[in-house]
């Protein structure tokens, strides 16, 4: 069984409190320093050691403060004296009618107990940092109390089993009780912020997901292609790789709206979709940069290796014969033209885009119907 010294040293002693910090805490009163001797009679510890007892007690619960190690410490000094500073401040705001608020505690000694509420307040101004936050505090927080709760229990347990000085037995029996009980409470608090922390990263990622994604199609949308683009463009440069990318415009794609209704003209989208990623042979990356234009970027592969995939992809489409399922008419021939330049061959990629752009341009111009590949910068800075 175990047992208390009488200078308060003994398991009880440094059990709860010297582990959260407060040697021989609540077990030495500011007026016993310096008569630690065994010649003090152990009734008058008794009575300091109660009294400073219920001071904590009575402390915590008039303040509203959970058990953590720091609140506990934060108690003892103010109740021990061992933190004048503290002491003055407390009394200071008492005298104005001044709350004494967890962190006002923190503040005035330094210490950082409630990680999770600080990281709740970061997750309004900077949501997905906060998130992290939280959910580390959180986990550390409820390891915290767990460890701590457990260890109450166990202290409660052999208390019970003591035997004499019933009085601070029971005491100390009440006040563990008590803080065992707001123990469980901020536990159960934390794993309810954990549950909503773990939603809001749910709810995050797919809001970030759906914002580069294409509905219609399924494939990434335009912003999605630009983040890649500089990731890639960088990439080819470093590797002295190539690195292709090409504009896909359908043909005509009013016409069969405003003849087929824009539902089958979605449907058409979704079938030149599938055409263009089985060209891309899962090595390019495809993205519906909007409306009827898709673009492809091909990470090692030149322009005319590039030109061969989307022509092959240009001449499969415009031989299918597709039927309007709804009302049974012919779609017709539906085409697109393209344009391809090489990204790594220009000082901006966005140079790259427009060369692209402008080599579609002549698709269209030329006819419709096929591809065409950008003149290389190189060709044009001689030719100027
Ligand atoms: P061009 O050969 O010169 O490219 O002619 P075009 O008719 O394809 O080009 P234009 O820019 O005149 O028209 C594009 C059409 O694409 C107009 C617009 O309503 C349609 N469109 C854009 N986005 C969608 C969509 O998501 N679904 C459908 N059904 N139509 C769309
Ligand atoms: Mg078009
Ligand atoms: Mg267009």
């Amino acid at each position: 069984m175990a047992t208390i010294a009488a200078d308060g040293s003994g398991e009880y002693g440094q059990g709860i409190l010297h582990r959260v910090g407060i040697r021989g805490a609540g077990l030495r009163s500011p007026i016993d320093e310096g008569n630690t001797t065994p010649t003090v009679s152990s009734r008058s510890l008794t009575r300091a050691r109660r009294r400073q007892l219920k001071q904590i007690r009575t402390f915590m619960q008039s303040h509203d403060l959970d058990v953590t190690p720091l609140t506990l410490r934060i108690a003892y000094e103010a109740c021990s004296g061992t933190n004048p500073g503290l002491v003055r401040g407390i009394d200071d705001r008492r005298s104005r009618g001044l709350p004494i608020t967890l962190e006002w505690l923190e503040a005035a000694t330094g210490g950082d107990a409630s990680d999770g509420g600080q990281a709740v307040s970061k997750l309004a101004d900077r949501l997905e940092h906060g998130i992290d936050e939280l959910s580390r505090a959180t986990s550390t927080v409820r390891r915290v109390t767990s460890q701590y709760g457990d260890e109450l229990e166990r202290q409660v347990d052999d208390l019970a089993e003591t035997q004499g000085t019933e009085e601070v037995i029971a005491g100390l029996a009440d006040f563990a009780k008590a803080m065992l009980a707001r123990s469980r409470q901020t536990e159960e608090e934390l794993r309810a912020s954990e549950r909503e922390t773990a939603l809001l990263r749910e709810n995050l990622d797919r809001a970030r997901r759906d914002a580069e994604v294409d509905y219609l199609t399924g494939l990434p949308n335009r912003r999605a292609f630009e983040k890649v683009l500089q990731e890639s463009y960088e990439k080819a440069l470093a590797e002295g790789q190539p690195l292709s990318v090409a504009f896909c415009d359908l043909d005509h794609f009013k016409a069969i709206n405003d003849t087929h209704g824009h539902e089958a003209g979605d449907r058409i989208l979704k079938v030149v979709a599938e055409t263009l990623t089985s060209a891309c042979r899962g090595d390019c990356f495809i993205a519906r940069h909007g409306g009827e234009e898709f673009v492809m970027l091909c990470h090692g592969v030149t322009p005319a290796e590039a030109f061969a995939r989307i022509e092959a992809a240009r001449e499969e489409l415009a031989q299918r014969r597709m039927i309007n399922r709804r009302t049974d008419k012919p779609f017709g021939i539906v085409t697109f033209s393209g344009g391809i330049a090489d990204v790594a061959r220009y000082t901006d990629p966005r140079e790259a885009l427009a060369a692209a752009d402008e080599a579609l341009y002549q698709a269209k111009e030329g006819g419709r119907n096929q591809i065409r590949l950008a003149v290389d910068p190189g060709d044009s800075r001689q030719a100027s």
